[in-house]
């Protein structure tokens, strides 16, 4: 109970904390939902009592009510010895995980112009988190941060370099730290340090992303200037004609509007005209819903075209690696798109597809594939804490994932 590390992610509307103990081993989960409306609510994992939360609670009123239930529970002690915050978007300006001081959280905001959804958000995590633990050690962990060794041929937009001068406009990526964690895991798993271990990396959760890593260091990835770039998404429409806004502006739609539905009404739930999720997806599509068949391809071979794509930033290939919510669960969606890669020697071994869950080592390629292929579960709330730990000064555990 003492020694804990404390994780969290504030979302526009949510706030999700991790507890670990001292081994970096997750104690407890809590997460709060819907805060600002009148449907505020919080629980702690694992138990079905909800946290009470007064309508319209605030980010803060939830880290305090959750922080309390905690110590209730006699899962957390007073203090944790470090807390780690998940912010979105660093810039230019970080390039490894930092501690919080005064003029890093005036860089966090300086970044906000970046990522306004999201960076005033993680700065008010910051900020409650200060004052419930006035003295503990802050540590800021970046999802843009492992994408920082882009090669400039990767990061530049073909547009006036002034742009990128004077205004930041590149690409930046995101899902880092979970891209940092496949890096790592694979080359585990391969039996392979990651210094010498290149693997391309698809998360795909309700955000998608896909990053080429070459001897461990990101040198492409699909996400850009923002997480709308790319792949398709839950309700993120990916890569679009940037024509698009001005035809739409002729049919009387602003780009206000444009941005709103690009990422928030596209993607797989545009497609289907049903829902985002794509378990429910495949479901629909097994009862013979059409459109959700069809949101089903064209996310597959948008990916596949990426797997592709990536290759032409890698030197060598180690394995491919699937992670997040979907390509950790979906034998589907990782069949289908593999299904588009023969041409470049990618085989998928049907049975290990299925059952990869019983096997440890993570493999579902068959024995003729050109390269292995990795099911790797993520765990970004991990590699914050461990960053958390180890620049909080903390000796590194032994049996710590590294
Ligand atoms: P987030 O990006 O919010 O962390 P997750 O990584 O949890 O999201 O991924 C959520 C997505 O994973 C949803 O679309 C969900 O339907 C999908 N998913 C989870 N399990 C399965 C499954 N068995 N088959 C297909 N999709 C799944």
């Amino acid at each position: 109970m003492e020694d804990t590390i404390l994780v969290v992610n504030c979302g526009s509307s949510s706030l999700k904390l991790s507890l670990f103990d001292h081994h970096l081993s997750k104690l407890a989960s809590a997460a709060a939902e819907r805060l600002n409306t009148k449907d505020a609510g919080a629980r702690i994992g694992g138990n079905d009592e909800g946290i009470a939360l007064k309508p319209d609670a605030s980010h803060e009123q939830a880290l305090e009510a959750i922080v309390s239930a905690l110590q209730n529970l006699e899962l957390m002690a007073s203090r944790p010895a470090a807390v780690g915050h998940r912010v979105v978007h660093g810039g230019e300006t970080f390039h490894e995980a930092v501690v919080i001081d005064d003029d890093v959280i005036k860089a966090i905001d300086d970044c906000a112009e970046l990522a306004p959804l999201h960076n005033p958000v993680n700065l008010c995590g910051i900020r409650a988190t200060r004052a419930l633990f006035p003295g503990v050690q802050q540590v800021a962990v970046f999802d843009t941060a492992f994408h920082q060794t882009l090669p400039e041929r990767a990061y530049l937009y073909a547009v006036p370099r002034s742009w990128h001068r004077d205004w930041g406009v590149r690409r930046y990526g995101f899902h880092g730290t979970s891209h940092a964690f496949m890096a790592i895991e694979a080359a585990r798993l391969l039996g392979r340090t990651p210094a010498t271990t290149s693997v391309i990396s698809a998360h795909l959760g309700n955000g998608c992303s896909i990053t080429a890593i070459s001897e461990g260091v990101s040198v492409d990835t699909s996400m850009g200037l923002t997480p709308l770039e790319g792949l398709v998404m839950g309700t993120r429409s990916g890569d679009v004609d940037p024509g698009l806004f001005d035809f739409l502006g002729s049919k009387g739609v602003d780009a206000e509007e444009v941005h709103q539905v690009l990422n928030h009404q596209s993607g797989l739930l545009g497609l289907s005209a049903q829902t985002n999720d794509m378990r429910s997806l495949c479901e629909l599509a097994d009862h013979g819903h059409e459109p959700s068949k069809t949101a089903i391809e064209v996310f597959c071979f948008r990916l596949a075209r990426y797997i592709g794509a990536m290759m032409a930033s890698l030197a060598r290939l180690d394995a491919l690696v699937f992670t997040g919510g979907i390509g950790e669960n979906s034998a589907r969606i990782r069949q289908q798109t593999i299904g588009h890669l023969g041409l470049m020697g990618f085989a998928i071994g049907t049975d290990l597809n299925k059952n990869h869950g019983s096997f440890s080592d993570g493999r579902i390629e068959s024995p003729d594939s050109r390269f292995p292929i990795l099911v790797i579960p993520t765990d970004e709330e991990l590699v914050i804490a461990q960053e958390a730990s180890r620049l909080a000064g903390r000796p590194e555990p032994a049996d710590q994932h590294s």
